[in-house]
């Protein structure tokens, strides 16, 4: 078939929609561990209270009717709008209303209209570009953008933490804001690689941006106030020159498919504007389903209470079993101190992690190969080829089993090198 060069760019099979097909394609062989995608975990507590949420809005005639059968307008529902801002207003002292907020159908959709809003092409013949401060970075940034060479990113120090830790800090000396950039962007915490960008960082990255008059752009998917997966200090935080990217994904709604962008009012006239033209209306369940949570402030006591020791207490178990298992090969592991992933390096690796990953697929686990995650960054960096990301949101028996074969593999490749 012919195709646009939008169609093009949206279907030739790089970065997520490769990886997305080889997963899916692995989980329906069946049989597999999967500790590669990033589904939230199923947590009791949270599928309970939204079973009686859901049955509390199909009793009720107006809300059916509002569930199911009214077009929200292109910024969201109303009710949870007002209700986000006086949560933020109240326990953050922000000074937002709801029409700082905006709503999109899952934030990934959210960071698309933002991206190309920002980015891409100028009808001045310019071309401007995200900047991810640092890399490694989601891959799910890797393909929205809808010209060519769309972001630029930079390559982190690393700190050395013990035998078998480090974190990534961002190389401010390699941060170059030249008149191509028109944003930054940074998760926070990040996918892939669990790591909190400190208070330090956040303020000089947003001391840059402000400086520049760019937008930063925080991902907050997994971050404060709510879903709250972070076990380590941090504080959230607000600015006009920011936009906080938030989601209902990781607090256990992925279906819901509800992104929050909370913003300068400007820019959110803007991208509701587009979010009309591309979607019409953002759907309203996961606004429904949690207006009343967010209104008594009910989300953020699930969020410290419920959802972030559930991922806390299986990255620890995660964590003891690789001290358990990993030994006889060098490694180190980012220390984990949010979202709920694992990120593994294994300095000078004889073989790409790629044929790693294709290594322990054969033998049933599905990881992630680490290159995929270093978006906009000048390929050769042999660190890229070192590392795998693994999910430990699942299933704790097949995530400790997926660690011991992973262990026996690296084992083994390392003493046949
Ligand atoms: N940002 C990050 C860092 C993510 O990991 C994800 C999904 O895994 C998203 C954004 C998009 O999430 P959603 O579209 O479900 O809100």
């Amino acid at each position: 078939m012919k195709v646009s060069a939008f169609g093009e760019k949206l279907t030739k099979g790089a970065g997520i929609l490769s990886l997305m097909d080889d997963l899916g394609n692995a989980l329906a062989e069946g049989g597999k561990i999967m500790m590669g995608g990033g589904n939230p975990g199923h947590i009791p507590q949270i599928q309970e209270l939204m079973r009686e949420r859901l049955r509390m809005l199909v009793e009720d005639d107006q809300a059916l009717r509002k569930l199911i059968g009214v077009y929200d307008p292109p910024r969201g529902d109303g009710s949870f709008r007002r209700a986000l801002a006086a949560l933020l207003r109240r326990e953050y002292g922000w000074k937002i209303d709801e029409d700082n907020i905006c709503l999109t159908n899952g934030s990934q959709g959210a960071f698309f209209l933002l991206f190309n809003l920002l980015a891409g092409k100028t009808t001045q013949g310019g071309n401007r570009k995200i900047l991810l401060p640092l890399a490694p970075e989601y891959i799910g940034y890797a393909d929205l953008g809808l010209s060519e060479d769309f972001f630029t990113s930079v390559r982190p120090r690393i700190e050395l933490i013990g035998d078998h830790f480090f974190k990534y800090r961002v190389n401010f000396d390699r941060i170059d804001l030249t008149e191509e950039i028109a944003a930054i962007c940074v998760s926070r915490p990040t996918n892939p690689t669990g790591n909190v960008l400190t208070a330090e960082e956040i303020a000089g990255l947003s001391r840059l941006a402000q400086a520049h008059d760019l937008p930063l752009i925080i991902d907050n998917a997994y971050g404060l106030p709510f879903p709250g997966m972070i076990y380590t200090e941090a504080a959230p935080v607000w600015g006009k020159h920011l936009v906080l990217c938030m989601s209902l994904s990781k607090f256990g709604l992925p279906a819901a498919r509800t992104g929050i962008v909370i913003a300068d009012q400007e820019l959110i006239r803007l991208l509701s504007g587009m979010n009309a033209v591309v979607n019409l209306a953002t759907g309203s369940l996961g606004a429904m389903l949690t207006t009343e949570l967010v209104e008594s402030g009910e989300i953020m006591r699930l969020s410290r209470e419920v959802i972030r020791p559930f991922y806390q207490d299986k990255m620890e178990r995660a964590l003891a079993r690789i001290e358990e298992t990993f030994s006889g090969f060098p490694y180190k592991v980012h220390v984990p101190e949010g979202a709920m992933f694992l990120w593994l390096w294994f300095p000078d690796l004889p073989v790409s992690c790629r044929q790693l990953y294709e290594r322990l697929k054969a033998r049933g686990v599905v990881v992630v190969a680490g290159d995929y995650f270093f978006p906009g960054l000048t390929p050769g960096w042999q660190h890229a080829r070192e590392c795998l990301r693994i999910t430990y949101a699942q299933d704790d028996k097949d995530v400790l089993r997926g660690i011991g074969i992973i262990a026996d593999e690296v084992r083994s490749i390392f003493s046949n090198k």
